[in-house]
């Protein structure tokens, strides 16, 4: 967990991280532009600026994607997935849109996943070895959903659904869009 003032502190360097001003990008192995690794996330009443080249950011996130339902279970988000997040989400900011991403679903264990009307059998947010998965459920605070999952399917990262009340996003091997 991180207070509040410990918030403000990262906010600050995230603002700065997505604006490519990074200390580390005057390093002469570092690349000419600073990919997106900061993500603002929230879940409940719980919200983050999320440092993913920090273990406690990677820590935060995987907290924040649990599965709250069956047994609070913390898994690994796959790091391309979070990298997705981040990378929607400063590519949004960049044009003045800004938006947190409010969690609905992260890691689903399998009997969760069984329990859910419509659910894919082998969904990808059902953890893999080692409590991997891949598949998040975001509404994006303060965007058209229908946006957001077009601007995600851009990159041909993966799979993009659209729903009533969330749009799921994941990393596969072959893309894949579909509508509920
Ligand atoms: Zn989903």
């Amino acid at each position: 967990m991180i207070g509040r003032r410990d918030f403000l502190k990262a906010f600050g360097a995230g603002v700065a991280l997505c604006a490519g001003r990074a200390a580390g990008a005057q390093d002469a192995d570092a690349p000419a532009r600073a990919e997106p690794c900061v993500v603002d996330m929230m879940r409940g009443r719980e919200r983050y600026l999320i440092d993913l080249r920090s273990a406690e950011g990677l820590r935060i996130a995987a907290y924040l994607l649990r599965d709250v339902e069956y047994g609070n279970l913390i898994g690994t988000p796959e790091f391309d997935l979070l990298r997705l997040a981040a990378w929607a989400q400063a590519y949004m900011a960049a044009y003045g849109r800004y938006t947190v991403l409010d969690i609905h679903s992260g890691l689903r264990t399998r009997e969760h996943n069984a329990h859910l009307e419509k659910a894919a059998i082998n969904s990808l947010h059902i953890p893999r070895t080692g409590n991997r998965f891949s598949a998040m459920d975001v509404d994006p605070y303060g965007i058209d959903r229908e946006y957001f999952g077009q601007l995600v399917a851009t990159t041909k990262f993966g799979g993009v659904g659209w729903y009533a009340t969330h749009v799921h996003f994941d990393c596969r091997a072959i893309p894949a869009y579909w509508r509920a």
